[in-house]
């Protein structure tokens, strides 16, 4: 049989290289360092989540309805009535995906035509601009920097300038990873008012809305007038809950871009896993009765308090850190030529993975990111406390 003498994979794949959650840590394993690096915590769940995915585990073997199970459509309903003062149809307008991940993917499938650009603020989350390319569409980018205050911000001439005839929409994360930021009402307001001049779809990546800091409430642009009618919002039980495993994710979206968005979804993956459904359905209601999203705010501003100061005392500056569960260092003391060789340095002679965030940057602007490191801080406190130990050595 005669080979083929070219790639055997599409295209469409082969600028993509391993993503840097898993190349670090990879390598955090292989220096047996502690993994600083990827979002994801290392403790469990509480009991009331474990629980509830061990009695689903019983009850629900077969298929889930494309749309997702009632019950969990029903509680984000209810949850959606509460935080936003808005009914949104449980019919309609909700969509469950697998994770945050397959929501971007399925929503860029459904809406994204071969040549339409869509804006992406940097730095970006990296699923965004793969997402994008594999739909045949173009990012375009528009950075936040930092000012000197170290608040990073969004120029909004910057971002009109980057709109073309053939831009679609926009992608907004809010609480904002990596960087921390929470968009502030103000820049929402600015940001919508452009979306509409423009006619723009929204899609709001909001997986981290439950966890803010210093008693700052989050603000969902699809809430801004005009703007639920162009607005797909993201949501995930990963984070909230400690379950970054279970992948379950929703799109709350008026009728005409759900029955969009669920024409896509119906060919990727049918539909998700129904116990692990049910059971974020049942955490859901309880958490709306028991007081763990406050728990939970509470339990992260003491890890982000914590490191904030370990990362003052190591000189390594600490940007703002307003929500998820990332802070972003200036590492310009420790005298390192770019973020990558920083970081490698920390893993190999410091046991401390952190994360370059340059790569959450398009070529034009990583430069922005040079002397910064990302370090997730949802880890267990005797982490966090070793770290801090070795970062004081410096
Ligand atoms: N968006 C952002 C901003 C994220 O940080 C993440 C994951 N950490 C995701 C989306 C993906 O979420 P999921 O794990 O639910 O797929
Ligand atoms: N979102 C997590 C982070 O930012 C990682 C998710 C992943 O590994 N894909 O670290």
């Amino acid at each position: 049989m005669m080979s083929k003498n070219y790639p055997r994979g599409a295209e469409r794949i082969q600028s993509f290289g391993t993503t840097v959650f898993t190349v670090w840590t990879q390598l955090a394993q292989k220096y047996q360092a502690l993994n600083l690096g990827q979002g994801f915590p290392d403790f469990s769940p509480p009991e009331f989540v474990r629980e509830a995915g061990r009695k689903a585990m019983e009850g629900y073997q077969q298929y889930a309805p494309l749309k997702g199970l009632a019950a969990l459509r029903n509680a984000l309903a209810q949850e959606t009535a509460r935080e936003w003062g808005r009914l949104v149809d449980a019919e309609t307008e909700i969509t469950v995906t697998v994770g945050a991940t397959e929501a971007i993917f399925a929503v860029i499938q459904a809406l994204i035509d071969r040549d339409d650009e869509v804006i992406l603020i940097e730095p970006f989350y990296d699923s965004y601009p793969a997402s994008i390319l594999m739909a045949g569409g173009q990012p375009r980018f528009v950075p936040l920097r930092p000012n000197a205050a170290q608040q990073w911000t969004l120029d909004i001439d910057e971002l009109r300038q980057a709109i073309t005839p053939r831009t679609k929409a926009l992608m907004l994360n809010t609480p904002h990873n990596p960087t921390g930021k929470c968009f502030t009402a103000q820049e929402l307001h600015d940001i919508a008012e452009v979306c509409i001049q423009h006619d723009l779809l929204v899609i709001a990546d909001e997986v981290y809305d439950r966890l803010l800091f210093d008693d700052r409430k989050h603000l969902s642009i699809a809430t801004l007038p005009g703007m639920w009618e162009r607005t797909l919002t993201i949501g995930s039980a990963g984070k909230t809950f400690s379950v970054t495993g279970w992948k379950i994710g929703w799109v709350l979206a008026p009728p005409d871009l759900t029955h969009a968005l669920q024409m896509a979804q119906q060919w990727i993956p049918f539909s998700v896993a129904t116990p692990l459904q049910a059971a974020v359905a049942d955490v859901l209601q309880q958490a709306q009765a028991n007081t763990y999203y406050s728990d939970l705010r509470a339990f992260y501003q003491k890890k982000r308090d914590f490191f904030f100061r370990v990362l003052q005392e190591a000189d390594l500056n600490p940007y703002p850190a307003e929500g998820t569960y990332f802070i972003v260092a200036d590492t310009s003391a420790w005298g390192f030529d770019n973020d990558e060789t920083f970081c490698h340095h920390l893993t190999t002679q410091y046991g401390v993975v952190a994360i370059p965030p340059s790569y959450f940057f398009s070529p034009q602007n990583k430069h922005i990111a040079h002397k910064m490191a990302r370090f997730a801080f949802c880890k267990e406190d005797h982490i966090l406390e070793a770290a801090a130990e070795r970062l004081r050595k410096k």
